[in-house]
């Protein structure tokens, strides 16, 4: 059978686990459609940590050489507190490459995600469906076919859930229940490095920290834009990526921060800032059935606050595309994706929840970072997806 008599490989979300998955895939000749709700990609203002161990993946799909000249590699970690700017803990960031291979990168996320979009499409220029939202999944017999609410049926050889948080693969097939509001909320912006002080423009990544409440900044865009990321505890429960935010009230929030932090909202440029509710999802025990499976955020949602999720997006499509390349049929390698992935995204979701907990501590201090197991030892950023998942596939090799 041809290529082009194949049945395809059916992705659901472009997002950045759906994209290297498909890109993954194209470059084993595989047949792949990407099944995208929106009808254009929202520009999304915010900066992504992509860190040492999802790296590995970007460079060997060789799109690394076009994200890293985008990208900023801070030298340090700062964690202050928030009243008096007194550091309590400072990740060395600079030291990352030379222990891990590759640095810690900080990027924007819209130009990241386009860079993937314009790799899959030089690999396939039909691949990606848009304005296809997913409504249901008929499996009878080998045959599955896709609904969609604007495009017509398709017939696909397998699906592959990776439609973040929300998903319709996981509610159609795997957990009816919703995800659940954490209590916290975060604010999003890109100031320009012009609108303020060029001590910001140094390479190091900022956590300010007070009670509940965090506010996080680092230059993306090659120092163009200071990224700012702040998170606290707030019963607001809308989750948008484009709900406008008050700076006002973000001045209420962290109003016993000092005044540099004020001075910092200050230049937030209202019509660019946006506030969204974080929602969570406890893990699943099966993220495969038959000829379905989850990945991603759909599999696994993380909490941001070890810059995580979209990493293990990353090092999933990894997995999931060299399983489908050693086990004979979709329903193997199905099981044998979720037996490898699920103790590390089990343990990173774990600690992306003790990382929250951290900053949700009454006083702050050196004492809470003490037991950071997540960015002090190598389990996180030394993890080396593509060897640990060549041994785990050893033995159907
Ligand atoms: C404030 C914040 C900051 C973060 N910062 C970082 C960071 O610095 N580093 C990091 O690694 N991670 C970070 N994350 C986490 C990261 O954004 C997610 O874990 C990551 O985007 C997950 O990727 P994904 O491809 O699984 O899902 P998503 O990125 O959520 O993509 C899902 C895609 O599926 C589409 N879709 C949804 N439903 C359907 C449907 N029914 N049919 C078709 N398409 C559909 C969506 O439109 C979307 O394009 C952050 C998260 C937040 C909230």
């Amino acid at each position: 059978m041809s290529k082009k008599d194949e049945l395809p490989i059916a992705i659901i979300g472009a997002g950045i686990g759906g994209l290297t998955l498909a890109l993954a895939l194209l470059k084993q000749n595989k047949s792949v459609r990407l099944f995208e709700k929106v009808s254009r990609f929202a520009q999304i203002g915010a900066g992504l940590s992509l860190a040492p161990n999802c790296a590995k993946v970007l460079q060997r799909l060789g799109v690394l050489k076009n994200i890293a000249p985008l990208a900023d590699t801070p030298e340090s970690g700062f964690i202050l507190l928030g009243d008096s700017g007194e550091q309590i803990h400072n990740t060395p960031f600079s030291k990352i490459e030379s222990i891990f291979g590759y640095p810690y990168y900080q990027i924007h996320r819209a130009r990241c995600h386009q860079l993937l979009v314009d790799e899959v499409l030089a690999h396939d220029p039909d691949c990606i469906e848009m304005n296809a939202e997913l409504l249901a999944i008929d499996q009878s017999g080998e045959q599955i076919c896709l609904d969609f609410i604007h495009q017509r049926k398709q017939r696909v050889a397998c699906v592959i859930g990776c439609d973040g948080v929300r998903s319709a693969v996981r509610k159609l097939y795997f957990d009816e229940t919703a995800p659940l509001f954490t209590g916290y909320v975060a604010w999003r912006a890109l100031v320009p490095m012009n609108d303020i002080d060029a001590t910001y423009q140094q390479p190091v990544s900022f956590v300010n920290l007070m009670h509940q409440r965090q506010l996080v900044h680092y230059p993306i865009n090659l120092g163009q834009y200071l990224n700012v990321a702040a998170f606290a505890e707030q019963d607001w429960q809308i989750e948008s990526w484009t709900e406008p935010a008050d700076i006002e009230e973000m001045h209420s929030v962290y109003s016993d921060f000092r005044p540099s932090v004020h001075e910092l909202i200050d230049a937030i440029d209202p019509e660019h800032c946006f506030k969204w509710a974080l929602y969570d999802r406890d893990p699943i025990d099966h993220w495969s059935k038959e000829k379905v499976v989850l990945m991603g955020d759909a599999a696994h949602p993380m909490l941001p606050y070890l810059g995580q999720g979209a990493a293990m997006a990353i090092e999933d499509a990894w997995y999931l595309s060299q399983a489908i390349a050693i086990y004979d049929d979709y329903e193997t390698a199905f099981s044998a994706f979720q037996r490898a992935r699920k103790t590390r995204t089990d343990w990173v979701l774990q600690e992306s929840r003790a990382a929250g907990q951290r900053f949700a501590t009454e006083k702050p201090s050196a004492e809470t970072y003490a037991d950071d197991k997540a960015m002090s030892t190598k389990v996180m950023f030394g993890f080396d997806p593509i060897a640990e998942c060549e041994q785990a596939y050893s033995s159907a090799a």
